[in-house]
Protein backbone atom coordinates (compact mmCIF):
# COMPACT_ATOMS: atom_id res chain seq x y z
CA UNK A 1 0.00 0.00 0.00
CA UNK A 2 1.29 3.51 -0.73
CA UNK A 3 2.28 6.27 2.08
CA UNK A 4 -1.05 8.03 0.39
CA UNK A 5 -3.37 5.55 0.29
CA UNK A 6 -1.99 4.20 3.59
CA UNK A 7 -3.08 7.55 5.43
CA UNK A 8 -6.16 8.08 3.29
CA UNK A 9 -6.95 4.64 4.99
CA UNK A 10 -6.15 5.67 8.64
CA UNK A 11 -8.53 9.17 7.82
CA UNK A 12 -11.29 6.69 7.09
CA UNK A 13 -10.91 4.29 9.82
CA UNK A 14 -10.44 7.43 12.65
CA UNK A 15 -13.48 9.37 11.22
CA UNK A 16 -15.78 6.03 11.38
CA UNK A 17 -14.55 5.23 14.80
CA UNK A 18 -15.36 8.95 15.83
CA UNK A 19 -18.23 8.91 14.46
CA UNK A 20 -19.50 5.88 16.64
CA UNK A 21 -17.76 7.31 19.41
CA UNK A 22 -20.43 10.25 19.17
CA UNK A 23 -18.05 12.10 20.92
CA UNK A 24 -17.41 10.75 24.00
CA UNK A 25 -13.65 9.83 25.53
CA UNK A 26 -14.25 5.47 25.68
CA UNK A 27 -11.42 5.67 28.77
CA UNK A 28 -12.89 8.32 30.89
CA UNK A 29 -16.59 8.92 29.76
CA UNK A 30 -16.35 12.70 28.67
CA UNK A 31 -17.82 14.14 26.27
CA UNK A 32 -15.10 16.57 24.24
CA UNK A 33 -16.49 15.80 20.55
CA UNK A 34 -15.72 14.23 17.50
CA UNK A 35 -12.85 16.84 16.30
CA UNK A 36 -11.47 16.57 19.68
CA UNK A 37 -10.89 12.53 19.68
CA UNK A 38 -7.89 10.83 18.98
CA UNK A 39 -8.09 8.02 17.26
CA UNK A 40 -5.72 5.30 19.30
CA UNK A 41 -4.63 1.87 17.82
CA UNK A 42 -5.32 -0.75 21.21
CA UNK A 43 -2.82 -2.90 18.98
CA UNK A 44 -0.13 -0.77 18.34
CA UNK A 45 0.03 0.34 14.91
CA UNK A 46 3.69 -1.12 13.87
CA UNK A 47 3.81 -3.89 15.51
CA UNK A 48 0.04 -5.02 14.75
CA UNK A 49 -0.06 -3.72 10.79
CA UNK A 50 -2.81 -6.13 10.02
CA UNK A 51 -4.82 -4.60 12.72
CA UNK A 52 -4.13 -0.61 11.20
CA UNK A 53 -7.27 -0.50 9.69
CA UNK A 54 -9.52 -2.67 11.75
CA UNK A 55 -12.82 -1.03 13.41
CA UNK A 56 -12.52 -3.47 16.39
CA UNK A 57 -8.92 -2.06 16.84
CA UNK A 58 -9.72 1.80 17.40
CA UNK A 59 -9.90 3.40 20.61
CA UNK A 60 -11.62 7.20 20.69
CA UNK A 61 -9.91 8.87 23.38
CA UNK A 62 -9.87 12.75 24.79
CA UNK A 63 -6.24 14.21 24.51
CA UNK A 64 -5.73 13.68 28.01
CA UNK A 65 -6.01 10.19 28.51
CA UNK A 66 -4.35 9.24 25.25
CA UNK A 67 -1.32 11.13 26.36
CA UNK A 68 -1.49 9.74 30.25
CA UNK A 69 -1.77 6.11 27.99
CA UNK A 70 1.45 6.83 26.42
CA UNK A 71 3.14 8.53 29.03
CA UNK A 72 2.37 6.01 31.89
CA UNK A 73 4.37 3.02 30.38
CA UNK A 74 6.90 5.91 29.64
CA UNK A 75 6.47 5.22 25.55
CA UNK A 76 7.36 6.45 23.21
CA UNK A 77 4.27 6.96 20.32
CA UNK A 78 6.01 4.06 18.40
CA UNK A 79 6.17 1.73 21.59
CA UNK A 80 4.76 -1.45 21.62
CA UNK A 81 1.20 -0.80 22.92
CA UNK A 82 -1.85 -3.47 23.38
CA UNK A 83 -4.97 -3.71 24.18
CA UNK A 84 -3.71 -4.76 27.48
CA UNK A 85 -2.15 -1.41 28.26
CA UNK A 86 -5.08 0.21 27.28
CA UNK A 87 -7.69 -1.97 29.41
CA UNK A 88 -5.63 -1.59 32.23
CA UNK A 89 -5.22 2.67 31.81
CA UNK A 90 -8.14 2.72 31.81
CA UNK A 91 -8.92 0.93 35.56
CA UNK A 92 -6.27 2.90 36.79
CA UNK A 93 -8.12 6.59 35.64
CA UNK A 94 -11.87 5.24 36.60
CA UNK A 95 -10.22 4.63 39.86
CA UNK A 96 -8.88 7.90 40.57
CA UNK A 97 -12.16 9.73 39.79
ZN1 LIG B 1 -10.60 10.67 28.36
ZN1 LIG C 1 -2.24 6.13 20.69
Amino acid sequence: MSRKEDSYQLRKWSILARRNAKGICECCNTFVGFRNLNTHHANCYRYYPEERFLQSNAVCLCYKCHEGLHNIYKINWHYKTTRDDYERFKKIVNLHR
